[in-house]
């Protein structure tokens, strides 16, 4: 196995609401509660979940652009909220992040040419002649050409912005990029050659993406391991083909089967209910409320991580050692 390049430890992320309770105590927002995993260098890791999961918090977090509430970040084995001043500065240019929206990430006052260049000036790299040098062959690395150089993101098309952003995330050579919802904003068409680029230049470069998005066909297609996400905790990690096959967890069931299924709508399982509240999560394990398997212990106690085989990970009850398996 190769060695991990970023662990997450028992992070977690609540947020104070601006208002308390009912009660008059202060209330929380429980975005992210105790997740705990490891990317693999080289690997894409796809982290997935409903809208209001906590899978972006996570991106932001391992990148340190918020705090965790308590809770680990290491790269390459160190923790790093313990880095220097300049050992942050030089991990800033190893790990990156691509955003849905470029219209809203890359600055709409400024050219192409100097979106690409901002990075290199602020990480002091080469002289004018490198940096132009190094601006025009990150451009054709995405797709694009000098004539965009003058460009303001306006004037592109969404597939073209996104080149943009990705040339920007790439131009520091780094070796982490966290792509969230990077291709969800674009049409079928443009979204396949968008992750055929990612992929292309992950070959080519060696990079490690942590892959995040609502869009489980183009997860299955990108990744290597997925990791299903619920209120905040993990529900289960394990390779593609695993979770594609034969999700084990109820609710990475339940996701997966509206494309396991296809077209046969008697197959498909569809989930009672809404999301619980993140500020009021169920006690026990947070999928009970909506689970059609669960047990009395389900409401009570929040079930430990169990090892399914090689690196598949499972939290329920169902697969626990005093309880029979009635899924595998
Ligand atoms: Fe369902 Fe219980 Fe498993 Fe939670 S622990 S997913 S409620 S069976």
């Amino acid at each position: 196995m190769k060695e991990p390049i970023v662990q997450v430890e028992n992070v977690f992320k609540h947020y104070k609401q601006s208002q308390g309770n009912f009660s008059g105590r202060d209330a929380y927002v429980k975005a992210v509660n105790g997740v705990t995993f490891s990317l693999y260098e080289g690997e894409s890791f796809g982290l997935v979940g409903e809208s209001g999961s906590g899978k972006s918090t996570i991106g932001q977090v391992m990148l340190q652009l918020i705090q965790p509430t308590s809770g680990v970040v290491k790269y390459k084995g160190r923790d790093v909220s313990t880095f220097s001043r300049k050992e942050r500065k030089a991990w800033r240019k190893d790990v990156q992040i691509v955003f849905q929206d470029p219209y809203s990430s890359l600055n709409p006052k400024k050219t192409v040419g100097w979106i690409l260049n901002e990075p290199l000036q602020i990480h002091k790299i080469g002289d004018k002649s490198y940096r132009k040098q190094k601006i025009m062959q990150t451009l054709e690395e995405v797709g694009l050409d000098a004539s965009y150089l003058n460009r303001y993101p306006h004037e592109l098309s969404g597939g073209q912005r996104q080149r943009v952003a990705i040339a920007s995330a790439i131009i520091l050579n780094p070796e982490l990029i966290v792509i969230d919802e990077g291709v969800s904003a674009l049409d079928v068409s443009v979204q396949a050659q968008i992750l055929n680029l990612l992929k292309s230049l992950q070959r080519k470069y060696h990079l490690t993406y942590l892959f995040i998005s609502h869009d489980l066909n183009v997860v299955q297609y990108f990744c290597d391991r997925i990791a299903v996400m619920y209120l905040g905790e993990l529900m289960e990690i394990g390779k593609t083909e695993e979770l594609g096959t034969k999700p084990k967890h109820p609710y990475a069931e339940a996701l997966f089967s509206s494309i396991l299924m296809h077209n046969e709508a008697e197959n498909r399982i569809v989930l009672e209910g809404d999301l619980p509240n993140p500020s009021n999560p169920p006690a026990g394990c947070p999928f009970h409320s909506r689970c059609i398997h669960k047990m009395d212990i389900c409401k009570t106690t929040k079930p430990a991580n169990q090892y399914l085989g090689g690196q598949h990970q499972v939290s329920c009850h169902l697969y626990s050692e005093n309880q029979s398996i009635q899924n595998a």
